[in-house]
């Protein structure tokens, strides 16, 4: 099968790095749902580029991060989906009987502690992980912050003959990959032959 966020081959439904983006995404969507409720400065989402055909949010500067919070009603709704796929109760996680709040977050944290089963089993997972995705989007341009690091693979660099390995990640807007761990860098100019040597990598486990 192909991964059906990325279209990179994989076992299941998406591929380890999708995997691992949702997860980072609803691990940081708590978070921003806090700071949404912090928005009301006039005007600010609207300046937020809208894409394609997706609806504006209202003009009437009040109402603005209500909107945008009302974009994290997706969470609760599949967290309810996954409950009926997959045949677990829904997991409560000391949230979800009490308020509308308390159901985004605890939706959040139980997906979230499920993204290896969504990832290999659940045939919803690539619609799931877009809504995901642009939630994520949507929120983080209102509030003005950068998208996901890329993930370039694991650090080739040997110290004293003993591999790195670590996951390297570029930000966005940056050129120079630098590892987190180690501290080598890679320019562009150097790419193609990171890639080798991660090839190499795989072969040698
Ligand atoms: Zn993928
Ligand atoms: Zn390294």
């Amino acid at each position: 099968m192909n991964c059906e966020m990325c279209d990179e081959p994989t076992a299941g439904y998406l591929c380890p790095a999708c995997e691992l983006d949702t997860a980072d995404r609803l691990e940081r969507l708590p978070e921003m749902f806090d700071d949404v409720a912090g928005l009301g400065v006039r005007g600010r989402a609207l300046e937020a580029t809208r894409r394609g055909s997706r609806p504006a949010f209202s003009p009437t500067p009040d109402l603005t991060p209500m909107a945008i919070r009302w974009g994290f009603n997706i969470l609760p709704s599949w967290h309810r989906v996954l409950a009926e796929d997959s045949g677990w109760p829904m997991q409560h996680t000391g949230f979800g009987l009490g308020s509308e709040d308390e159901r985004i977050l605890g939706a959040c944290i139980a997906l979230r502690a499920s993204a290896a089963w969504i990832a290999a089993e659940w045939p919803a997972a690539g619609a799931f992980a877009e809504e995901v995705r642009d939630l994520f989007d949507d929120v983080r341009q209102v509030l003005r912050l950068p998208d996901l690091p890329r993930r370039m693979g694991p650090c080739p660099a040997k110290h004293d003959g003993v591999l790195c390995g670590a996951p390297l990640r570029l930000p966005r807007g940056q050129q120079v990959i630098r590892c987190a761990w180690c501290e080598a860098t890679y320019p562009p100019g150097v790419w193609s032959a990171l890639r080798l040597a991660q090839r190499d990598l795989g072969k040698a486990s």
